[in-house]
């Protein structure tokens, strides 16, 4: 028997709501496989940092070091709650930014996802959506402008200033830009490389370096776009795009305008990859005060990166798919969360809890 032992970050906000139905899913994948899932909830975010005094205290640090895997809800306060955190603690930069420095997962991978049965969930015209979105974006998750040098203070002339240094050297760029190609190669075999080679020079390294290294995929063709066209090209032809790599401002950027078309980041799961396996697994969005303790946000998110911790850290491919099938079955179903519809649209609507026990009635009508 497989034993794996799970990191269970819940984080803040709607992350308890919906990591209860991520862990609802595991608990039936575990029960109906010759694996052991050994779970351990630890503090991280802004509720670590009430309790503990640090958003990743030195416990969580130790279990994310050993786990096998660690999942992680969202985590943050609104902006004027957060104020009362000192700066470096709060979430992002206290717990977040470390815990990708430590693992070193430096890919992000990003699915965008919505068949064409499920167009109406979309702010999208259903010509627009055709057959369906259905892409990855390959985002750099520890290095680029969220991780240079930081710098504030006052000029000589009085003024107050900042400085921050979007940094990369050609190991960074190449690491990532592997990941994009190969994940290209089991697809469509096309690659959209995202920059801004016009204006910055990082841009210029990393299409020197993708040049340098594409010969080594002759069966993938790259796209080149500038992150600006490609904003704009994800509302007008989103179906162009398979697999998209780019830097880690600009992936945090586009990958919320990915949740936007389909209609909601709760629709927005992810995988944080690094080397020799390390790894964790995170809804894109945050913590989501506003709706936070309601029960009505949607854990497809979660659930989604549960699926993707089956099939990347254990290898379990045909159980993540039966994951994602549970859950478009529940959609095509004619349920929703509150998220992708208004009252009125011709859906039963589900709370949290709901879209969880029905994920798990079909995974287990399907096993
Ligand atoms: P957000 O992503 O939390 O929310 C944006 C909008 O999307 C809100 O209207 C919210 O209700 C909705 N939403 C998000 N997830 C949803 C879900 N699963 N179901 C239904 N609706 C959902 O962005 P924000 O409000 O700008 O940020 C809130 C906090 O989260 C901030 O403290 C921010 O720093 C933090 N944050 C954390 C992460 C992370 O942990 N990786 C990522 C982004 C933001």
């Amino acid at each position: 028997m497989n034993k794996y032992k799970i990191a269970i970050l819940a984080g803040d906000g709607i992350g308890p709501e919906i990591m209860k139905e991520g862990v609802k899913v595991l608990k039936v994948i575990e029960a109906r496989n010759d694996i052991e899932f050994e779970l351990v909830e630890a503090p991280f975010g802004a509720g670590a940092w009430f309790s503990h005094g640090s958003s990743f205290p030195e416990e969580t640090k130790l279990l994310v070091d050993v786990a096998d895997a660690v999942v992680k809800g969202p985590i943050g306060l609104n902006h004027e709650d957060s104020k009362q955190i000192p700066i470096d603690e709060q979430p992002e930069r206290g717990a977040l930014l470390p815990l990708r420095k430590r693992l070193n997962t430096y890919a992000n991978f990003r699915p965008v996802y919505l068949p064409k049965a499920l167009a109406h969930f979309s702010p999208l015209k259903a010509e627009i959506i055709g057959d369906g979105i259905d892409m990855i974006m390959v985002r750099e998750l520890v290095g680029g402008l969220y991780f240079g040098e930081k710098e504030t203070g006052v000029d000589e002339n009085g003024k107050r200033f900042v400085r921050e240094v979007l940094e990369y050297d050609e190991e960074q760029i190449s690491n990532i830009l592997h990941r994009g190609f190969k994940l290209a190669q089991g697809r469509k075999k096309i690659l959209h490389n995202i920059h801004k080679s016009n204006v910055l020079k990082s841009s210029v390294l990393w299409n020197e370096v993708l040049e340098e290294i594409a010969p080594q995929y002759p069966d993938v063709t790259v796209i080149h776009n500038l992150v600006d066209a490609a904003a704009t090209a994800l509302c007008l032809n989103p179906t162009q795009f398979d697999v998209m790599v780019m830097e880690n401002m600009f992936g945090d950027i586009l990958s919320d305008q990915g949740g936007g078309i389909l209609g909601s980041l709760g629709l927005m799961p992810s995988a944080c990859l690094g080397h020799d396996g390390k790894a964790y697994y995170e809804p894109s969005h945050g913590s989501a005060p506003d709706i936070a303790g309601k029960q009505v946000a949607n854990p497809y998110s979660m659930i989604g990166s549960m699926a993707m911790m089956l099939e990347y850290s254990f290898g379990m491919i045909d159980e993540a798919r039966n994951v994602w099938d549970a859950m478009q079955s529940v959609f095509a179903d004619g349920f929703s969360t509150s998220d992708l519809s208004k009252p009125g649209s011709g859906v039963t609507m589900l709370s949290t809890e709901e879209f969880g026990d029905k994920v798990v009635a079909h995974l287990q009508a399907n096993g």
